[in-house]
């Protein structure tokens, strides 16, 4: 029988979104009408787990982490919070390879952790996305408890970090605003979602210095399509900061930049990417085959799928 001499790579996507126009705001589907007309797109206004599954399966990606946004504290949802914690649980149910998290704005006070509680324990929750363009920023005390209790129920944070839509506040997704948590929660474990795009120097060196905190580059593919060199720089900087390899996952931020870079591609450009000779040329080592396995999947087994690989 015919046996690979090296394993075929395994790739987990830590982060992707579902959805359909049922289930989020009036005020997103315009969001997305303005990003599709300033690009020339075609708005994308649903993003069922078929199409994530589809995608997953043409790219050869193993598992996914869907990471929901509760934008309810801003604008009429459709669904209460709890309805949409279960129709994100529900939707995974029958995918082991997928696992979602839950959103909770933490201006919600009690009834948020108690759904995060609910979440986690009750509907198989992996952990808790964070979305502080809403409107707070994350290093606030009166969040400490949302902190305290994935610290206790051993859970990671998302936070989303930079970039944004139309109608969320981009000051509110400064990685600074993170560092008091990675420091005041040590054992908490904290993902900067898109390396923080376009404040990477500060969501490294907020995660150089915190080593419970994590990067995605997820969005990166707005320079893989386009500006490599930005991509090679960056992971060359977060060698440096030694967050590179171990403390850095790949994710594609599933479908948002699909008509920039599809998942396929996005995959391939990480699992070959080597840095070139200019950049090498000024010391940098080139990356091993390990390091870009701990990027595109063993850093997330770890994480998020509690495994020791
Ligand atoms: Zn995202």
């Amino acid at each position: 029988m015919y046996e690979p001499s090296v394993d075929p790579l395994r790739v987990i996507d830590a982060h992707v979104h579902t959805w359909t126009r049922d289930i989020i705001s009036e005020k997103d589907l315009e969001a997305r009408r303005i990003a599709a007309e300033r690009d020339g797109t075609e708005p994308q206004l649903d993003s069922p787990i078929e199409a994530l599954e589809a995608a997953m399966s043409d790219a050869g990606i193993e598992r996914a982490v869907i990471l929901p946004i509760d934008s309810g504290l801003n604008q009429d949802m459709p669904l209460s919070l709890k309805e949409k914690t279960d129709w994100h649980a529900d939707e995974v149910m029958g995918n082991p390879d997928l696992l979602t998290f839950v959103g909770i704005d933490p201006r919600r006070g009690n009834e948020g952790l108690d759904e995060l509680e609910r979440a986690v324990k009750e509907k198989k929750c992996g952990g808790w996305k964070m979305y502080p363009p809403n409107g707070f920023y994350p290093d606030s005390e009166e969040f400490y408890p949302y902190y305290e209790l994935c610290t206790e129920l051993n859970v990671p944070v998302v936070i989303h970090q930079g970039f944004t839509s139309r109608f969320k506040h981009i000051k509110y997704g400064r990685p600074v605003y993170v560092d008091s948590v990675a420091v005041d929660f040590p054992e908490l474990k904290i993902v900067l979602a898109h390396a923080g795009i376009p404040w990477v120097d500060e969501a490294l060196t907020i995660a150089s210095k915190n080593p419970n905190v994590f990067v995605d580059v997820s969005g990166w593919q707005i320079f893989a399509a386009r500006s490599t060199d930005r991509i090679y720089s960056m992971i060359a900087d977060a060698r440096i900061f030694r967050v590179f390899p171990n403390r850095m996952l790949w994710g594609s931020d599933f479908p948002l930049f699909e008509q920039t870079m599809p998942l396929k591609r996005w995959k391939d450009f990480f699992t070959k990417l080597r840095i070139p000779d200019a950049i090498l040329e000024k010391g940098h080592p080139q990356v091993s085959q390990d390091e870009i396995e701990s990027v595109m999947w063993k850093n997330a087994a770890r994480l998020f799928f509690g495994e020791k690989p």
